[in-house]
């Protein structure tokens, strides 16, 4: 008998018939002798409902109040999970974060998990119930509710595995596994069985949402192997699935992985700034003063005592960014500000690059032979990325795709 903690996402719990085929699900794991803790997500676009809403009365009103608007979504589900289960017979019993108790730090709409009481659920499993639990959500010390971030019910579920020491933390969702990109922008994408945390923890940083960042985050740092499954296949006791775990068990070294891709930056550039020491913290500190995250940095060569600086923000964050740009630059006589947004940043994701050189100038070359301009570059161990314009982004994953070998077949 394993325990294990299953996290069901908001396409998989998006109509009464699918909360019924959840149930259906959970109670065969029941069956099949597993202890079995649930995670739901809120019915698919009510998260984006309520966000609009809130858009609707103030973008910028308070944090808190936003909150405790986002929570009621997964509120639903764990209700209506827990009716559909106990009307199968099998007993369940719903739970919000703030029930559980999930008790994070205070800051709202991107709330950290720091301690779980797992008392409740075990009390709850040795009497054989299932315990369904809210994602997304818990409070703070002052009894708060706070959320996690968008796609944090992925979190959720890690963070529960890990209280609880679970044996696997499965998350379901509408596709059957991790893919070598994403499935729905290159239809060649191949299902990988087994995939490495640290490479799990790129791609998820790079941009791939299957699985939320933090999520991953806290699976590589407590070690917990996390199974990645469709919850709309027949239901089997070994389904087809991506396991994502430690990398001495992920045996294949292969160059390239998979590759991630996101929309979700805008470059900024300040030109012809002095160039003298110091010049980068004047730029830059003042952006993360207002604690926007700065991704991408580069500051050119400088000529004549001239330099060029770019850097790259979350697109949500340019305006506020922009505008403490232009301070700066009245500030430094600087001859101008440019900012963009119509670009994308592509990237490639493999523990393998360790130990192959020329994996960057390959894919620049494969970008090139397709006519498209690199704009910014940065590199790890693990992973090369570039930003090119957008409208490239579609061709340049494909292209990449092809050239390292990963297409299906
Ligand atoms: P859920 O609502 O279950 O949390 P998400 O929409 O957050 O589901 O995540 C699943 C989606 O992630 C898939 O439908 C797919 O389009 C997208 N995705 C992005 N990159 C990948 C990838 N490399 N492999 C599989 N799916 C991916
Ligand atoms: N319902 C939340 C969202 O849409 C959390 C989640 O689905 O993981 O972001
Ligand atoms: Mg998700």
């Amino acid at each position: 008998m394993a325990l294990i903690v299953q996290k069901y996402g908001g396409t998989s719990v998006g109509t009464p018939e699918r909360i019924k085929a959840v149930a259906e699900r959970v109670i065969r794991w029941v069956q099949r002798g597993h202890d079995v803790v649930v995670v739901v997500s809120a019915m698919s676009g009510e998260t984006n409902r309520m966000v609009g809403l809130i858009n609707a009365i103030d973008p910028a009103g308070a944090a808190r109040e936003k909150d405790v608007i986002l929570a009621t979504g997964e509120q639903v589900t764990i209700g209506l999970l827990s009716m559909a289960l106990q009307s199968k017979g099998q007993d369940a019993r719903s739970y919000t974060g703030g029930q559980v108790k999930i008790l994070t730090d205070e800051v709202h709409t991107k709330a950290r998990i720091r301690h779980i009481d797992d008392g409740p659920m075990r009390a709850d499993l040795a009497q054989g119930r299932v315990v369904i639990v809210a994602g997304f959500q818990g409070v703070d010390a002052a009894s708060n509710i706070t959320t996690l971030g968008r796609g944090g019910s992925d979190t959720t579920a890690v963070a529960l595995a890990v209280a609880l020491k679970a044996d696997e933390c499965q998350i379901y969702t509408d596709v059957d596994g991790v893919y070598t990109t994403d499935p729905r922008v290159e239809p060649q994408a191949r299902h990988m069985p087994l995939l490495s945390l640290e490479e799990m923890l790129e791609m998820a940083s790079q941009g791939s949402k299957v699985l939320q960042i933090r999520a991953v985050e806290f699976a590589y740092k407590y070690d917990m192997p996390l199974r990645v499954l469709s919850s709309f296949d027949d239901d089997s006791a070994t389904p087809k699935s991506t396991l994502v775990t430690r990398e001495e068990d992920v045996m294949e070294e292969v160059m390239v992985r998979g590759i991630a891709f996101n929309r979700d930056e805008a470059q900024l550039t300040i030109s012809g700034v002095p160039d003298q020491p110091g010049i980068a913290y004047q730029i830059l500190g003042p952006v993360s003063d207002a604690n926007i995250e700065v991704d991408m940095i580069i500051q050119n060569v400088g000529r004549d005592g001239l330099t060029d600086f770019t850097f790259t923000v979350h697109r949500n964050d340019l305006a506020q960014a922009s505008l403490l740009l232009e301070q700066t630059a009245e500030k430094l006589d600087a001859a101008r500000c440019k900012f963009d947004d119509q670009i994308a940043k592509v990237s490639i994701v493999g523990a393998g690059m360790r130990s192959h050189a020329g994996v960057a100038s390959k894919m620049f070359k494969v970008l090139a032979d397709e006519g498209i301009n690199i704009r910014l570059v940065s590199t790890s161990e693990i992973k090369v990325s570039v930003v090119v314009d957008e409208k490239y982004l579609e061709l340049a994953v494909r292209v990449l795709h092809e050239a390292f070998g990963l297409a299906a077949g």
